[in-house]
């Protein structure tokens, strides 16, 4: 049992609720290890939304919402912590959810889609193909899902997968704590946040945005302005960390 008073409270309860998940098949091994890649960028940027993040999100939310087929997808780590916040996404700018993983098995995929379902998704399933120009297991995809869609949201992708996206013509928004991943310096956008503090942020603004400011969001948007910014946020509260 962990303490709600424990000053790691948050954390703590993430990681057990990880290790759970990898016993039951939806988080990976390999997703454990990230989600530690990520708490380390986590603890530099103060465990809160950066400025820059806070307009990373509302310019995903421009995109999405301006999107033809705007589409979700979703691994072990996204839905084990962020189901719900995944639902409501998708009711606010109508996103398809589609489940695409890094270690693919057919039976991770109908355990992670029901969790999905289970917490308020539509989830878009059917016939996996080998879609991406990408070799073995990372290049499933689904025809209509992910393979046709012209936005994609990858919270926590891997960089092979990002430039694969991207170089099909898509505009590619990730969700990466680091700043210096191949995934945040590929995609088209970067929210340099906590996969669990950035959605609600772009939810939210998917229901505040108004048609003007969404297109003014669209057309500043300068992702190596974002990653730089991140990184001088990051580097100016190290600076201080000790004062
Ligand atoms: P790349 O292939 O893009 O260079 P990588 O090898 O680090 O990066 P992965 O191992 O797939 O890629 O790691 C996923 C990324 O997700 C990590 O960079 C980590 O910082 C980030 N990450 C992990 N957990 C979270 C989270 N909860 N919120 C936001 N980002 C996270």
């Amino acid at each position: 049992m962990i303490p709600p008073s424990h000053p790691r409270y948050r954390s703590l309860m993430k990681r057990e609720h990880l290790a759970h998940c990898a016993k039951n098949g939806i988080v990976s091994l390999e997703g454990l290890t990230a989600h530690g890649r990520g708490e380390a960028f986590d603890y530099l940027i103060g465990e809160r939304t950066m400025d820059s993040a806070l307009l990373a999100e509302r310019t995903s939310a421009a995109l999405l919402l301006s999107a033809r087929q705007p589409v979700i997808s979703v691994n072990g780590n996204t839905a084990a912590l962020a189901a719900p916040q995944i639902a409501a996404l998708q009711k606010a700018c109508g996103a398809k959810v589609e489940v695409n993983l890094f270690h693919w098995t057919p039976s991770r995929v109908l355990a992670i889609e029901d969790l999905l379902r289970n917490a308020g998704s539509q989830v878009f399933s059917g016939t996996y193909e080998q879609l991406l120009p990408l070799p073995h297991d990372r290049a499933w995809c689904r025809r209509d899902g992910m393979y046709s869609a012209d936005v994609v949201l990858v919270p926590l992708e891997d960089g092979d997968r990002c430039g694969a996206l991207a170089e099909m013509g898509k505009t590619v928004i990730a969700i990466d704590l680091n700043p210096l991943s191949r995934t945040a310096r590929t995609a088209n956008l970067t929210i340099v946040d906590e996969l669990t503090r950035a959605l609600p942020q772009i939810t939210r603004a998917c229901t505040e945005l108004t048609q003007s400011e969404r297109d003014h969001l669209i057309t500043s948007l300068d992702n190596h302005y974002l990653l730089t910014e991140a990184i001088r946020e990051m580097t100016m509260r190290l600076s201080h960390a000790l004062d």
